[in-house]
């Protein structure tokens, strides 16, 4: 099992068109060149249809990217005041959130939104000044901008003291300054890992896991989505299922996946703090605990919003 303190997890956020899709496509083929070379396939994010349909993200997405021997996972978050329920779901699941805001167009409603949620669940926060690239990019303004949003939402003094990365994820660049790009990812990197805190969740107590998100495999059927919350995980386990009322079932967990790139892979155990997937519990919902058999204990119930509950 990966060690807790090489583990990071990110939710990213921002105002629609503000560049998200481009800069994680590119922090997955940065991600490749310092590890070992994969194939990159192209847009990273908006594989569903719907989305493509639509040209913009609206569902929420795994990716997980290895830096160094580090494994950061990113989880998409759509922007839609419609889908507020995901959002708050999603930011319970991350230790941290990337902010990105275009450096021309600035906090956008979006921004807003977003970055409100991230606020009130306690979040550490990283700035991206995305887009650096415009020639009518403005960062120092939109650094304003964004620090008065800090303040009028209500930021604490250690959200208020978030570092800043400037970047273009159109052309590969970051920096520490707007006029010191380098032409990697690297720097933004780094800053994840020295900004984000690790996951500190105990993996020897008994097993806790809040159904956060759901998936959908036409051959597995319902997947369950979320971060472990203590304890450990295994493929093949029995577990206690606890429905939001508290009503108890047992289940077999039939399949245990991480996220690496843009694919489920298929593992064998995970920790407290790792956001896995599970398959095999039919009939599995958003809110419901798993949890272990001998001691099982619910998490509190989450927010559902409608869209996500359409989903079969
Ligand atoms: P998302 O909606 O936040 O996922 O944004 P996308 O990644 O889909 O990007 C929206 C638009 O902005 C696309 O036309 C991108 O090509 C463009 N874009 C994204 N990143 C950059 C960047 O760093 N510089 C510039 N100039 N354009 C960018």
């Amino acid at each position: 099992m990966i060690s807790r303190d090489k583990i990071r997890n990110i939710a990213i956020i921002a105002h629609v068109d503000h560049g998200k899709t481009t800069l994680v496509d590119k922090l997955l083929q940065q991600a490749g060149t310092f590890r070992e070379n994969e194939a990159v396939v192209e847009r990273a994010m908006d594989s569903n249809d719907l989305e493509r349909e639509r040209g913009i993200t609206i569902l929420a997405k795994n990716t997980g990217v290895m830096y160094k021997d580090h494994l950061i996972n990113i989880v998409d978050t759509p922007g839609h005041a419609d889908f507020g329920g995901e959002v708050e779901r999603i930011m319970k699941m991350v230790d941290g959130v990337l902010l990105v805001v275009d450096a021309f167009e600035g906090c956008m409603p979006q921004t807003k939104f977003v970055l409100r949620k991230a606020l009130e669940a306690h979040l550490t926060p990283i700035v991206v000044v995305n887009k650096i690239d415009r020639p009518n990019a403005r960062p120092a303004e939109v650094i304003d901008e964004v620090l008065d949003l800090f303040i009028e939402l209500g930021a604490d003094d250690e959200q208020l003291e978030f570092p800043v990365v400037y970047a273009s994820g159109l052309v590969g660049t970051s920096g520490l300054e707007p006029d010191a790009q380098e032409p990697t990812m690297q720097p933004m990197f780094e800053t994840i890992l020295t900004s984000i805190p690790a996951p500190t969740e105990s993996t020897v107590d008994p097993l806790q896991f809040l159904v956060t998100l759901l998936d959908y495999n036409e051959y597995l059927g319902r997947i369950a989505v979320g971060r472990i919350n203590r304890g450990t995980i295994r493929a093949g386990q029995s577990v206690a299922v606890l429905d939001r009322e508290g009503k108890q079932r047992t289940a077999r967990i039939e399949k245990l996946f991480g996220f690496q790139g843009l694919k489920r892979i298929e593992i064998e155990e995970a920790g407290a703090g790792e956001i896995v997937a599970i398959a095999g519990i039919k009939e599995i919902n958003i809110g419901e605990t798993i949890a272990d058999p001998a001691n099982p204990e619910q998490l509190p119930v989450l927010t559902i919003d409608e869209p996500t509950l359409q989903m079969t």
